[in-house]
């Protein structure tokens, strides 16, 4: 008897003994489809991400450029805020290295 799996996309019955459905080309193993849900969702995150980032970067470059200068003073505050930052994690991760011998 031929191993017949119904197709989650079409619902048509084909050769389970594939991946695909002979019918529409779509994925018919379940764990094959969780994994290719899992890496489409990382990529739109990722893609989310990277469009946020941009953004923030766009701001800051508006800011850094601007005529205003308030903008201008912001952008002094946020850099030595994010020089402070910066000085607190890398004193953290000396401590670590430190402790932990
Ligand atoms: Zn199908």
């Amino acid at each position: 008897m031929l191993n017949e799996k119904k197709c989650p996309a079409c619902g048509k019955w084909t050769d389970g003994s594939k991946s695909r459905c002979a019918f529409c080309d779509s994925l018919i193993d379940p764990t094959l489809i969780a994994a290719e849900n899992r890496k489409k969702r990382d990529e739109e995150t990722r893609k989310k991400e990277l469009a946020e980032e941009n953004r923030f970067e766009r701001y800051l470059r508006k800011l850094q450029y601007s005529d205003k200068w308030y903008h201008k003073l912001f952008f002094g505050i946020l850099n030595v805020f994010f020089n402070i930052y910066m000085a607190i994690l890398s004193f953290f991760i000396w401590l670590i290295t430190i402790v932990s011998g």
